[in-house]
């Protein structure tokens, strides 16, 4: 069964049967890419590109087919689209620091939305504050569904993107990408897209979403932590500098002048973890293998459970009732502070996230200071949902 893939699954915490409901922050890993990462320490080991060696040979053959399997996964056209990065965090820090550098001056507008996870917040605020340039909002109504209508009259002739998410790591609300994408190009403005938390949910096409940039972290859809994506749009990577400069990214230096590398490798300065790329490799695999859709199904279903449950029990508000979501459920017990919540749940072996995600301007939006959020994953089971439930109402009359 799946299940037996991710060794982890079988510990206990407190004595008692690990219940993890915490896969929006990072999935477990199933044993194919434990094995993958090991095995490249174990057999691989080498620095890539560089090397006039066997072993720096083939790990650069299996890091360049990895970068062709992305390719692959999300439907890129060109494997040179494809960077690899930490994570979501550092890909969207390279577009807002270089995609600045090169397309923002004073006076400019970015456009992000209210549901913003910080990521997609604060590299922009950054970038606007070195070029003088103004960040502008696109809000949400209470249900937890962008306010699309809105977006018209946010652009004008001084936006120079548009960067949203494609899931909410809170509200778990799918964002109608290709709409906003549509409404965008029609004045010319590119779009960033956070896939964060839709990479491990659902089938990417970034030639269908026909967005501009599209940003993933690996641990996120069972790969190890330390590996990431960003795809970019080749006419616009061309025309972005270099985000670092380091080894690897340059053609020649001289200390009067230094040229640049080709794509992708302008954007890859210094080593990278080649190590975490082969186990990204393996969960592509992983993730194929399980097909997309089924993990999608299954989800789904443990998703509509779980509000069902939760439902049921007096006093709970769940934040996000999006008609589209993904396996996000937030929710508040009465008056009881999210972080107590959890804390009890803990001791009874679940493990759920506590507090505001990284997400304050959501918590603003409903005046709270955070939502306990329980979120799946494709191990989860019902009979988990069900003794989380159990939990919650045997903690009920203690926090209420
Ligand atoms: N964007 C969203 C929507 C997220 O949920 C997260 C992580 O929780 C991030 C960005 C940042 O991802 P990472 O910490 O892997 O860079």
């Amino acid at each position: 069964m799946l299940r037996s893939l991710f060794p982890i699954l079988d510990h206990k915490v407190y004595d008692r049967p690990l219940v993890y409901f915490d896969n929006a922050a990072t999935t477990q890993k199933p044993q194919p890419v434990i094995d993958a990462l090991t095995g490249y320490y174990a057999t691989l080991n080498s620095n890539i590109h560089r090397g006039a060696h066997y072993l720096a040979a083939q790990a650069t053959e299996q890091y360049e087919e990895t970068r062709r399997n992305v390719q692959r996964f999300i439907n890129a056209r060109n494997s040179h689209e494809i960077i690899f990065t930490r994570g979501t965090t550092e890909s969207i820090n390279l577009v807002a620091s270089s995609f600045g550098q090169e397309f923002l001056k004073e006076g400019d507008e970015v456009v992000v939305s209210e549901m913003e996870h910080h990521s997609n917040i604060v590299p922009w605020q950054l970038t606007c504050e070195r070029h003088g340039a103004k960040l502008r909002v696109l809000p949400f109504s209470d249900d937890g569904v962008l306010c699309i209508e809105r977006l018209e009259s946010l652009l004008n002739e001084h936006t120079r993107i548009v960067a949203v998410n494609h899931v909410s790591n809170t509200l778990g609300t799918i964002n109608p990408i290709k709409q906003i994408v549509q409404i965008a190009h029609s004045h010319n403005i590119p779009v960033l897209v956070d896939g964060a938390q839709a990479i491990s949910h659902m089938a990417v096409d970034v030639q269908e979403l026909g967005c501009d940039f599209y940003c993933f972290s690996g641990h996120k859809m069972y790969a190890p932590m330390g590996v990431g994506v960003l795809y970019g749009r080749e006419d616009l990577l061309e025309r972005m500098p270099p985000y670092q400069g380091g080894g690897e990214m340059i053609k020649d230096v001289t200390f009067e002048r230094t040229t640049y590398n080709d794509l992708p490798f302008k954007f890859e300065a210094g080593t990278p973890s080649v190590g975490d790329t082969m186990g990204l490799n393996a969960a592509i695999q992983f993730m194929l293998q399980t097909g997309i859709e089924n993990i999608a199904h299954h989800e789904k279903e443990l998703t509509d459970y779980a509000t069902q449950e939760l439902l049921a029990i007096d006093g709970i508000r769940i934040f996000g009732q999006a008609p589209r979501k993904t396996s996000v459920v937030s929710f508040l017990l009465g008056k009881a502070h999210p972080y107590d919540t959890g804390t009890l749940l803990d001791k009874l072996g679940i493990a759920v996230r506590t507090g505001h995600h990284c997400t304050q301007p959501i918590m603003e939006h409903y005046g709270i200071p955070g939502t306990v959020r329980a979120s799946f994953a494709i191990y989860n089971t019902k009979e988990e949902i069900d003794t989380f439930i159990a939990a919650l109402r045997r903690i009920a009359p203690i926090l209420m």
